[in-house]
């Protein structure tokens, strides 16, 4: 636990730059493989089972190198005997009969599809399935379904991108670029970085994910809405849905927590010039230079938070639970995208914001 602690702390102080090179071999990855089986298990709400295939894929996932072998696997913690037989058989024959086998299942994919949207767990994701959902179509369509915002913001982008292929790095720094450069447009001392899945160093993505800041307090407010005007300017939006801040200090920490945070965001699908066009959204011009369609989310909280929001955009999304539930119950602090909160001062402090800790004192 000391490990647990010290990495704890280290994150929410420094923001580690979570980015190392990751080489991507043809065949399916035991890991990849491991975490099908844990989300098949959290689909049929078996949390144990769950949550030891997941370990398990965390593991390997923090490799620095690629297992060849289960022999390269001697000593590490978390793998059980079911996922050193999966491994095995993929290590001999690039495949897994288990793992193929649940990658067909039409309820496996469903279920996949509404819980890729932000918002949407598997208790909601089966609920639609039972009722014979099986599109967001089918969901957006449905009478009687009651979506809430994080629902239907995911649900309302997602339909668009159920044919976007995955956004390799190169793409996705090519994205870096034209958002940076819309950034300096409207703000040149701005502060722009690479969050979500391309900030831990992944190969591929479904989105590219950018925070964006100003160092003038309130002025990150009109700092989205700036950018999206110049993207279409450009000629480069092909979707929007923008949300504007709802974030309040004084009203830290929320009394019941939220996965989604209350800074301004947008959810895009921009245009990049000169992508791969195969699949998806695309098109080539008079010239015949190909361009495709890319999601990207922009968060813009204030400088104050940028710390906390980072960490939290950073994800992954099962690194964010254990850190969250570490805090919670480790620690008996609150952490979100907002802020840390020190639960163990709530009964010695006046003021509603006191015991939240701003970045600067941890
Ligand atoms: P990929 O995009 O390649 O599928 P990713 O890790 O970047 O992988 P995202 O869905 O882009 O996945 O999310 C990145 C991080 O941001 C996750 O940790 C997630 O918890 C957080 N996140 C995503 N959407 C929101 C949101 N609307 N509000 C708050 N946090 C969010
Ligand atoms: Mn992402
Ligand atoms: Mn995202």
């Amino acid at each position: 636990c000391v490990c647990v602690d010290h990495l704890f702390f280290c994150l929410v102080h420094s923001c580690i730059v979570l980015g190392s090179a990751i080489t991507r071999p043809p065949l399916l990855f035991p890991q990849d493989a491991l975490e099908v089986l844990a989300e098949s298990y959290e689909f049929k709400e078996i949390p144990g089972r769950c949550l030891a295939f997941r370990r398990a894929s965390s593991v390997l996932k923090s490799l620095p190198w690629a297992v060849r072998c289960l022999r390269d696997t001697e000593g590490l913690p978390c793998l059980g005997e079911h996922s050193k037989a999966v491994m095995e058989e993929i290590l001999q024959s690039g495949h897994s009969f288990e793992v193929e086998k649940t990658l067909s299942d039409e309820k496996y994919q469903t279920l996949k599809l509404f819980t890729s949207v932000f918002g949407v767990g598997p208790k909601t994701a089966e609920k639609w399935y039972r009722g014979g959902l099986r599109s967001f179509s089918d969901v957006l369509a449905a009478p009687g379904i009651h979506l809430n915002r994080m629902q239907q913001s995911g649900t309302s982008t997602s339909h668009h991108l159920a044919t976007l292929p995955a956004v390799s790095k190169a793409e996705a720094r090519a994205l870096g670029n034209i958002i940076d450069e819309a950034v300096r447009a409207v703000t040149p001392d701005a502060v722009l970085a690479l969050t979500g899945g391309f900030r831990r160093g992944k190969e591929f993505g479904h989105d590219v994910d950018f925070i964006v800041t100003t160092r003038e307090p309130g002025k990150e407010e009109k700092l989205l809405t700036g950018i999206i005007e110049r993207l279409k300017q450009q000629g480069l939006l092909l979707y929007c849905e923008y949300n504007a801040s709802t974030f309040d200090m004084v009203k830290l920490p929320s009394h019941q927590f939220e996965a989604m945070d209350h800074f301004a965001k947008c959810f895009l699908i921009v245009r990049l010039e000169g992508g791969r066009v195969e699949g998806g959204l695309h098109g080539a011009e008079g010239d015949g230079r190909g361009w495709r369609a890319v999601r990207v989310d922009l968060v813009s909280p204030p400088m104050d938070r940028y710390a906390f929001a980072l960490l939290g955009w950073t994800g992954s999304r099962q690194f964010e639970r254990d850190l969250r539930r570490f805090a919670r119950a480790e620690r008996r602090m609150l952490l979100d995208n907002h802020t840390l909160y020190d639960k163990t001062k709530v009964l010695f402090q006046m003021r509603p914001s006191s015991n939240v800790l701003s970045p600067c004192t941890l």
